[in-house]
């Protein structure tokens, strides 16, 4: 099976009835981006930007990022790479950027909402960022966006690093998507107001599941309300791809979903338009894409999005599947 996947590293992604999608990588660090090329990858979906930090003593300054962010759109030689903006806090820590002691970290101080607090912390990364963005096609994305006044602040300090470098004589791209994490359920409610702003939407499953269900991700005794394939859970993450293509964005998926080979019928029957997965997973997530065709996956939608759990869904999705040989 793995050496009919590697025929498809240099095929396009598309349906079998010839609609066209966009399979991407998740990555941590600009070295991971060779995995991506070896694997047939169209573009990098989430450049997990924490890792940057994490990986580091002190804070990592404007040119460190922008040497980071520069190789990575490099190195993918002209094909998007979308970098998501800090994403500290809930459970990831750094030594040398104290946060406040919470009761409940996953629901504090985290990820934009530090970033709109701390503009010395923003500032520099969205430098680094816009700088990087004159050396291949690099988009940007922020985390934990809840509300339209979050997005329209962020967005605002964006311009005006954007104006500042252009005033200096800098070269920045002309054009550079700003777009958003889907993680937070408020947000998905209002995503019709929010893609009037955001140029594109990202859906975070990991987070997404964690806030719509009230269970924290990393704890195993509530690990029985990962339920990615619940009605509740589809229904958001339709509203989500709807409300970007009404107004012309695209809507794409970096959780752990989006590479679920349980979950790819439904996203593609909901028209997902990127895949962004694990390097790993891209080429087996391609080869199930070419056998599946929009109508029927669009019929089966339908069926879940009517469905009551998650298991049943599920089931659906496999005798789908099972009909399909
Ligand atoms: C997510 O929440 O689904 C996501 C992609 O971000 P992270 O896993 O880094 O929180
Ligand atoms: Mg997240």
């Amino acid at each position: 099976q793995k050496a009919e996947w590697d025929k498809l590293k240099d095929e396009a992604s598309v349906s079998k009835d010839g609609k066209n999608f966009t399979i991407a990588a998740n990555i941590g660090t600009p070295d991971d981006v060779a995995a991506v090329n070896d694997n047939g990858g169209e573009a990098v979906g989430l450049f997990r930007s924490e890792f940057l930090y994490m990986d580091s003593a002190e804070l990592p300054d404007e040119e460190k990022q922008f040497q980071a962010y520069k190789k990575a759109a490099e190195d993918m030689h002209g094909k998007q790479v979308v970098v998501r903006t800090m994403d500290i806090g809930g459970d990831k820590h750094l030594d040398y950027l104290p946060l406040p002691e919470e009761m409940n970290p996953f629901l504090g101080y985290r990820a934009i909402r530090i970033s709109l607090k701390q503009p010395d912390l923003f500032r520099p990364q969205l430098r680094a960022l816009l700088r990087a963005s004159a050396f291949g096609n690099i988009a940007i994305m922020f985390p934990m966006i809840g509300t339209v006044d979050e997005f329209k602040r962020a967005r605002a300090i964006y311009d005006e690093e954007r104006q500042n470098l252009i005033n200096d004589g800098v070269k920045v791209a002309d054009h550079i998507d700003v777009g958003m994490m889907m993680e937070v359920p408020a947000a998905v409610l209002i995503a019709d107001k929010l893609a009037k702003y955001a140029d594109f939407f990202s859906i975070g499953t990991n987070d997404l599941i964690q806030y719509t269900f009230a269970a924290d991700r990393g704890n195993e005794h509530v690990s029985y309300l990962y339920q990615p394939y619940n009605p509740s859970l589809l229904r958001l993450i339709k509203k989500v791809i709807d409300s970007a293509h009404a107004e012309g964005k695209w809507a794409g998926m970096c959780g752990e979903m989006a590479g679920d080979q349980v979950a790819v019928p439904l996203l593609m029957g909901m028209g997902l338009d990127e895949y962004s997965m694990s390097a790993t997973s891209m080429l087996q997530t391609r080869s199930l894409m070419k056998k599946l065709d929009t109508k029927s996956t669009a019929d089966l939608v339908d069926k879940a999005l009517d469905a009551e759990t998650n298991e049943d869904v599920a089931d659906m999705v496999k005798q789908f599947m099972a009909g399909l040989k």
